[in-house]
């Protein structure tokens, strides 16, 4: 069987090709400048890789182009599209609606779309693309796998803020949580590695979003980011976790709308805001060992406030029996997991100094000897969580 995951954007569509009976990519790529002038399509297949450049004035035209590429006889990776079984989507947003994966119906695509309110920029763009594919492959099954669904599990008194609870039953108002695939992805990983489903896992989903949440037994009990991905640890443009009062004086000083503050927190702040340098973590080290001290507070902010949620997440759990770190920062930047981890050893979190300097690219197991958490490397696979899914339900 093989499963087309899509991950649409307002401007643009990233795929990979999943055969499920190795579980790997035999293809992936992605359209970038939908809808603008210049559009291109990068595609990798059969070892080669290549840039197709082509007017996509819609997202249909972008999987149409997508398809075409995939069947392609000398960098396709099928003989015709008929050799693709279901298209699983990526959806940000399940609100309250949907508690996991769904096919998707066209009663279940209006939910969707109704769910646009909380997720404006993104839920829209993952419409499109799931009405683009069900136009071009009306006979392939097609799957939403959410973003949010994964955290339907947090108990009320972890997801509710403490607003008028009026304003959580009339307007959903409560924290959601996202990048659901990948904790459960690396919560999964983990569990198999040592071999038990009884732990009480912390696992830090650091890439240029960043989130933490607290696994136990398989379920989530908690997570850093919010009604928004705004909310948590500092990330590369987001301020994360900031006095909501904030918005209004800087509104005023700085003359500025409720919404300009809003792009100001999620574009312009985190580690480029407070850097001035970069939102890439590899600039920010380079930097900071060159002596830039604003580079340097970045860096300390983001480990500072990673501790500090692994710490809460243990105290709510009751424990912790494991420690992931994941995702583009937390699978490559040793600097930071060693940050993140020290001082912790109170917890029973303590690192191998070496290990943690090796890039493995596979679970890799860095905890000290004696340590009594397990402290993994874990690589996510978002991508393979959603082709599960898509196979599981269309079957
Ligand atoms: P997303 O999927 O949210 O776009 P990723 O998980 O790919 O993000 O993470 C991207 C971030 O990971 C980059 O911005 C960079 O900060 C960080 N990163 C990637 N590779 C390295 C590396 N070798 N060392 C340090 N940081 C890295």
């Amino acid at each position: 069987m093989k499963v087309l995951v899509i991950n649409a954007g307002s401007s643009s569509l990233k795929y990979q090709l999943i055969d499920m009976q190795t579980e790997k990519a035999v293809a992936k790529g992605g359209c970038e400048r939908i809808g603008i002038e210049g559009s291109f399509l990068k595609h990798k297949a059969n070892g080669k890789e290549v840039i197709i450049e082509k007017a996509m004035p819609d997202h249909k035209v972008a999987v149409q182009l997508v398809l075409e590429a995939l069947a392609d006889k000398d960098h396709g990776a099928i003989s015709s599209m008929n050799e693709i079984d279901a298209v699983g989507h990526r959806v940000v947003h399940s609100g309250e609606e949907f508690t996991g994966s769904v096919l998707i119906t066209p009663e279940v695509l209006k939910k969707i779309e109704a769910l646009s309110d909380l997720a404006p920029l993104h839920e829209p763009a993952n419409v499109t693309g799931i009405k683009a594919c069900m136009a071009i492959m009306p006979s392939a099954p097609q799957v939403a796998v959410f973003d949010t669904a994964f955290h339907s599990t947090m108990p009320d008194y972890a997801y509710m803020y403490a607003v008028p609870y009026e304003d959580y039953k009339c307007y959903k108002v409560r924290r959601y949580g996202f990048h659901g695939s990948s904790h459960l992805f690396v919560s999964q990983e983990a569990a198999k590695y040592l071999g038990r489903n009884d732990l009480k896992i912390v696992t830090c989903h650091l890439g240029n979003g960043s989130s933490i949440s607290a696994v136990k037994n398989g379920k989530c009990m908690d997570t850093s980011m919010g009604f928004t991905p705004l909310a948590g640890v500092p990330m590369g443009t987001r301020s994360g976790d900031i006095d909501p009062a904030i918005i209004e004086y800087l509104g005023a000083k700085k003359n500025m709308s409720v919404s300009e503050v809003l792009t100001y927190l999620n574009k312009k702040s985190g580690m480029l805001g407070i850097s001035g340098v970069s939102s890439d973590f590899r600039d920010l080290s380079a930097a900071s060992e060159a002596g830039n001290d604003r580079a340097r507070l970045a860096l300390d902010m983001f480990a500072y406030a990673t501790k500090k949620y692994v710490g809460a997440y243990a105290a709510a759990m009751g424990g912790i029996d494991c420690l992931v770190f994941t995702a583009g920062i937390g699978e490559n930047d040793s600097f930071i997991r060693a940050k993140v981890t020290e001082g912790l050893e109170f917890l029973g979190v303590e690192i191998d100094k070496e290990e943690n300097n090796k890039r493995t690219g596979d679970i890799h197991d860095i905890t000290a000897k004696g340590g009594k958490v397990k402290v993994l490397v874990i690589p996510t696979n978002e991508e393979l969580v959603i082709a599960r899914d898509t196979a599981r339900l269309s079957e």
